[in-house]
């Protein structure tokens, strides 16, 4: 089913992030991931496209798999920047034909030391110029990202929703945030999107973070800030990583109610490929929305 539909049935979604095994792994490590968060039933699984174009091939396998295997929404991502656009095709025509009619469409980094002659005519040079090519000539469901604090490369938040503009306007169906720790940002990035005319749904990106070392490295890659409530939890338990790990799921959880509270269109779990943390992530909402489903029906 394509994922835009879903918005029109049932709100808000659910739905998980996992990435395809590393390179000289065998692709089938993946499937077990997959075998577990299944049984949860989310909305869709979005599978990775490794930096570079790493992944070009497991992705669309992994992605190919959830969809027939389980009868599952996938949303596979494609990024474009290192790939020629006949390159790109392949991958386009490869989706196609497993059946995989979800994309996220995305722009990816540029490999280390590459310069400002890096883009040729042969490449698509952001995001949105792979959008509008692929919205011009088939027709999948086009999600895309957005960055509640900026893109790192952007020098304002403001022209950053200015490009994001343009980018749904050539033809996205739905966006997915960068992840982030405090919803207040969030709440206010959705309100300049709207004033803005940017319209679609957005997916809020959430990741329960289970030590300090990924928190390290996420600030580094994603430029996201941490709220002071959450740097307290991170000295707290920072040399008790158990408590950190808890501390972390119930940040998420935390973070998800108030969300599903405020309307949000979707949750998109950024699971890091553990089933079991998201399960107990999943059960705490999925129990609230219940007694809260009893309480109205009664
Ligand atoms: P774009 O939307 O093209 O934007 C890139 C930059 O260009 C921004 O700073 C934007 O402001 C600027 N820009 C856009 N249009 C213009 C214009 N007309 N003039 C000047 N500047 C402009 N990376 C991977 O490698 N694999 C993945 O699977 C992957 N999944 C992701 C999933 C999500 C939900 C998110 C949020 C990110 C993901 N990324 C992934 C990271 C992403 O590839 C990088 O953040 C990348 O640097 C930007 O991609 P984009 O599609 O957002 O680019």
């Amino acid at each position: 089913m394509l994922i835009r539909d879903k918005f029109k049935n049932k709100n808000p979604l659910i739905s998980f992030e996992i990435f395809p095994p590393k390179k000289d792994y065998p692709v089938d490590t993946i499937y077990g991931t997959v075998d577990a968060l299944n049984d949860l039933r989310p909305d869709f699984i979005s599978v990775t496209y490794g930096a570079g174009g790493s992944t070009k091939d497991t992705t669309v396998d992994i992605a190919s798999f959830i969809k027939n295997k389980y009868d599952l929404s996938a949303l596979a991502h494609l990024t474009c920047l290192t790939s020629t656009k006949d390159e790109v095709e392949e991958t386009l025509n490869s989706l196609k034909g497993k059946g995989v009619r979800n994309i996220l469409a995305l722009r990816g980094d540029y490999p280390e030391g590459a310069g400002a002659d890096y883009i040729g005519p042969n490449h698509y040079k952001y995001a949105k110029d792979l959008i509008a090519h692929i919205k011009e000539n088939d027709d999948f469901c086009i999600g895309a990202a957005c960055y509640p604090e900026k893109h790192l490369e952007c020098q304002s938040l403001d022209k950053d929703l200015l490009h994001l503009k343009e980018k749904v306007d050539a033809g996205v169906d739905f966006l997915i945030t960068q992840l982030f720790f405090d919803n207040e940002t969030f709440y206010s990035f959705k309100e300049k999107a709207d004033k803005l005319g940017i319209n679609v749904p957005i997916i809020a990106g959430i990741l329960p973070v289970l030590n300090k070392n990924q928190v390290e490295k996420i600030i580094s890659l994603t430029g996201c800030t941490l709220p002071k409530k959450f740097l307290r939890v991170l000295e707290k338990y920072e040399h008790k990583p158990e408590a950190l790990r808890e501390a972390g799921i119930a940040y998420a959880i935390a973070q998800i109610i108030d969300l599903l509270s405020w309307g949000v269109d979707g949750i998109h779990v950024y699971t890091m490929n553990r089933p079991k943390t998201t399960r107990r992530i999943i059960e705490s909402i999925t129990n609230i929305r219940g007694v809260l489903a009893n309480e109205e029906a009664s």
